[in-house]
């Protein structure tokens, strides 16, 4: 049976190395490491992946130091991911290259930068964040010199690929397929995506609390919250606010971890997969949550949706951000000169259509200070965020 450096033994159903569907381009083997292994390093040494430190989670970056950033949030999700696929007999190297590669495709200042840019691709294809982080493995990324992008395993693209529309899905030959055969992807892949919204759920609450813009009393009316929350006070009389916050949420995360480790065993044991093609193949997502803690955690995604993601707070920086997005890619649309160094020579004859991908591609990859910095000094002033 293989085995992890960490010792434990993979389970059939995980993804195995010397079963991958391979890279696009063959190399050599990864010798000491494994395939898995090397594709997360490429990932942590790519430029798009130090760039997400300055890309907003919900809050823009310099409202302050302690708030999630895109980087943090991605170190929460790999951390939760590698726990539950250790405990699940899963690849935990395949899990963090996933983890940490999910939001790479993400735009400047969060969901409002995305769907701004959206906009502006409608005539040119659109723009999907799950797509982009695609893109940015498979092709923007240059640092090597026998391929374009990061040659990464199929099952780590296929993990990245969270979702895709079937237009989109339709260009992306084996990838693509499960899009429109609505088959599954493997279990890394399924627990990548359950650990991005357990970590961004949590960290949320926390992030929204310490901002003010949620209260424990509002929280305290979601039944996870609560009794968490009594727990903790109840076993520390007089403890300050941060500690019983940061207890609170700690056990949010453990319930609902635990519940996903035990409730996708006993659907293992009820499946009994017997490799990763197995998964695939197999109807729906094998690894979720029970019935009831599924439920209190969209009670809680609903909660942020409705208090924090749309405060006024947040808003005034999306209304702002939108702007931003905009104007950006209308001055570049309409001065290919200042994106020749990625079109080329071809920068002022490039098709309409071509452009705009070189455009979205440049926006997309901004940090949010760099987008701010060349909106300030390409369209005006504007304000600060
Ligand atoms: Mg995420």
């Amino acid at each position: 049976m293989p085995s992890l450096a960490s010792g434990y033994v993979l389970a059939p159903w995980a993804a195995h190395d010397e079963k991958s569907r391979g890279r696009v381009y063959p190399e050599p083997p990864a010798h000491p490491r494994s395939e898995y292994q090397r594709d997360r390093d490429r990932i942590i040494h790519c430029g798009a992946f130090r760039r997400l430190m300055y890309k907003t989670q919900v809050f823009v970056n310099h409202e302050g130091d302690m708030y999630r950033t895109r980087l943090t949030h991605s170190l929460e999700v790999s951390q939760i991911g590698r726990s539950v696929a250790v405990a699940l007999g899963l690849n935990e190297y395949l899990t963090e290259a996933i983890c940490l590669a999910h939001d790479l495709g993400h735009t400047p200042f969060g969901h409002a930068g995305q769907e701004a840019l959206n906009d502006c691709m409608q005539d040119y294809g659109g723009f999907e964040h799950n797509l982009q982080s695609l893109r940015v493995v498979d092709k923007l990324e240059e640092k090597y010199a026998e391929f374009r992008g990061l040659n990464l395993c199929f099952e780590t693209r296929e993990g990245i690929l969270k979702h895709c529309s079937k237009r989109n899905a339709r260009g992306l030959g084996a990838l693509g397929e499960r899009f429109l055969n609505r088959q599954q992807p493997g279990l890394e892949a399924q627990l990548a995506n359950l650990a991005d919204e357990i970590a961004y759920n949590n960290h949320d609450v926390d992030d929204g609390l310490r901002a003010g813009m949620i209260s424990i009393e509002q929280l305290c009316e979601l039944d996870m919250f609560n009794a968490c929350y009594q727990e903790v006070v109840a076993k520390y009389p007089g403890l300050n606010e941060r500690t019983v916050i940061h207890e609170t949420v700690r056990r949010m995360i453990n319930h609902v971890v635990r519940d996903l480790i035990a409730n996708t065993r006993e659907e293992l044991d009820r499946v009994s997969p017997g490799s990763i093609d197995d998964v695939r193949r197999h109807g729906k997502s094998i690894l979720g949550m029970s019935g009831g803690v599924r439920e209190t955690h969209r009670e809680l995604k609903r909660f942020l949706r409705q208090t924090l993601y749309s405060h006024e707070r947040v808003r005034r920086m999306t209304d702002k951000a939108d702007r931003i997005m905009r104007s950006l890619f209308t001055c570049y649309m309409s001065r290919p000169d200042l994106l020749s160094e990625r079109l080329g020579s071809d920068a002022d004859g490039a098709v309409e259509e071509t452009r705009a991908r070189a455009v979205a591609d440049y926006i997309a990859g901004m940090t949010d200070r760099f987008a701010l910095g060349e909106y300030q000094r390409l369209i005006g002033p504007g304000d600060d965020l």
